[in-house]
């Protein structure tokens, strides 16, 4: 009876304890009837001028050299001549040919300078689709209250908003007290090789450190997370790494009326099939479990108190998160057998069977240590396995969510779209601003406009637009960036 009278009041202080902290546990709310900031009529010629940076078809292709530049060459004399005080207040350097790197002297050259940058190269537009847009994709088209085109989404809307802006201030003879640089990649589609990375090169072999980057990446997104009702501001402080490692395993060639129990090709499945089978486990990295921790407050009363109580949920949460393949990308390193190559005919033995296996990693994880992993789960098959690396880019450092920039970037989102959740996310893609970790800790990927989800994801696809008062917000937000940054 005594023991029983302990464990039941031991229960009830257990179960005070997590309600407590529940109730203490205060994630902000969003308030989805609160309006965005209206930037009023855009002048025609500020729109005009995002029009003509759609129509340069500046595509660049996997294999670099077979890219074709004039329209590059074309996009950026047409930079100069739209943004006549901006190139005249400016440095320009071409690092690499290509990629753009503005200076915008401060009056403290002292001071750690900051790093506005985006892309301006562009995804094809996918053949056979080019029919089933509403207005052609090198348009530039304004209709509908839309600018519409490759480029106005990811991300050439970035380069000339900052441009806009800093154009604006420089008119009222505004000069930053510490300086800016504007830098746009002209490769960031295809992986940045010759544009960002060489950038970073550039700005680390001349000492250069920044106080901050910020890049495209996030945006404010309403119906991002089911059940969240809240618009929320996602702003990336980290990147996954992603890596194509290709297996190879030998086996004896032959003729296949007397096969061993396991061909090369047989061997590979079994292989892949133990791959799929055993993932690395999953795990709470600092940018998800903030989100979590932001997106809380819009869940019901059991999520509210898992979260609140993540250290006694947390295998709870990860076991919730780990169910659904979107969100199982969120705390994993995803292993993904895509590609698989054995035999010359139907009655010959493979004397090699090759697969590819496209990975997805976490921050924290290495693309070696995946390899390593690969090797474990063959050796405890008896598997002779040779592992290649064919492409890697490791999982990106995580930016800090605080710090000078941070709160800059919280307290413009709260102004411009007052109700909206600002919250650090893990980037599942890649972008350029990965390259940047090199010359600066605290970098970040935010576009400050207000999307749908749906609305997202014609960056890449079909009816690729940007609508006319989030390009006015966009242009506003720079501003205030630049003006407010060190007041
Ligand atoms: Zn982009």
């Amino acid at each position: 009876m005594f023991f029983i009278l302990i464990a039941l009041s031991l229960l009830f202080c257990f179960i005070a304890a997590v309600l407590i902290s529940t109730f203490l546990f205060r994630p902000p709310r969003g308030r989805p009837d609160a309006a965005p900031y209206d930037p009023g009529d855009i002048p025609e010629e500020v729109l005009g001028r995002l029009t003509k940076a759609v129509t340069f078809p500046t595509i660049c292709t996997q294999d670099y050299t077979g890219t074709d530049f004039a329209p590059f060459e074309d996009f950026i004399a047409f930079l100069a001549e739209a943004y006549p005080l901006f190139h005249q207040t400016c440095s320009l350097e071409r690092v690499n040919g290509y990629a753009l790197v503005y200076r915008w002297k401060g009056m403290d050259t002292s001071l750690r300078p900051m790093m506005l940058t985006a892309h301006y190269d562009v995804v094809p537009v996918e053949e056979g689709t080019e029919a089933e847009w509403k207005y052609p994709p090198f348009s530039g088209a304004v209709a509908e209250g839309r600018i519409w085109g490759r480029g106005t989404l990811d991300i050439k809307s970035q380069i000339t908003a900052h441009m806009e802006a800093a154009e604006t201030l420089m008119r009222r003879n505004f000069v930053p007290k510490r300086d800016f640089y504007f830098v746009y990649g002209q490769d960031e589609e295809t992986g940045g090789r010759n544009g960002a990375y060489k950038t970073a090169d550039y700005f680390a072999e001349r000492g250069i450190h920044f106080e901050g980057v910020l890049d495209e990446g996030g945006f404010a997104v309403s119906g991002v997370i089911k059940g969240v009702a809240a618009t929320l501001a996602l702003i990336g402080t980290a990147e996954k790494g992603f890596a194509n490692y290709e297996l190879t395993l030998e086996g004896e060639g032959g003729h296949s009326s007397m096969p061993p129990a396991h061909t090369a090709l047989g061997n590979a499945a079994r292989l892949i099939a133990a791959i799929e089978s055993l993932p690395l486990p999953s795990r709470l990295t600092a940018p998800v479990l903030r989100l979590l921790r932001n997106i809380a407050g819009e869940m019901g009363f059991v999520t509210r108190m898992a979260v609140a109580n993540i250290r006694i949920f947390k295998p709870l949460i990860l076991k919730i998160l780990s169910a659904n393949y979107i969100t199982n990308a969120m705390v994993r390193t995803t292993f993904a057998a895509t590609m698989a190559r054995a035999g010359s005919a139907a009655n010959v033995l493979p004397q090699k069977a090759q697969a590819i296996i496209n990975v997805r990693l976490l921050p924290g994880d290495s693309v070696e240590g995946v390899s390593a992993y690969f090797k474990k789960i063959a050796g405890k098959l008896k598997l002779p396995l040779t592992v290649r690396v064919l492409t890697a880019e490791e999982p990106s450092q995580v930016s800090p969510a605080e710090g000078t920039v941070y709160r800059r970037l919280i307290t413009l989102i709260d102004e411009i779209f007052p109700g909206v959740i600002s919250s650090p996310y893990l980037v599942m893609g890649g972008t350029d601003a990965r390259k940047y970790y090199k010359v600066c800790d605290h970098v970040y990927r935010f576009t400050p406009m207000l999307v749908t989800n749906e609305e997202k994801d014609t960056a890449h696809s079909t009816n690729e637009s940007v609508t006319v008062a989030n390009y006015g917000r966009a242009i506003h937000f720079f501003i205030r960036f630049i003006e407010g940054f060190d007041t």
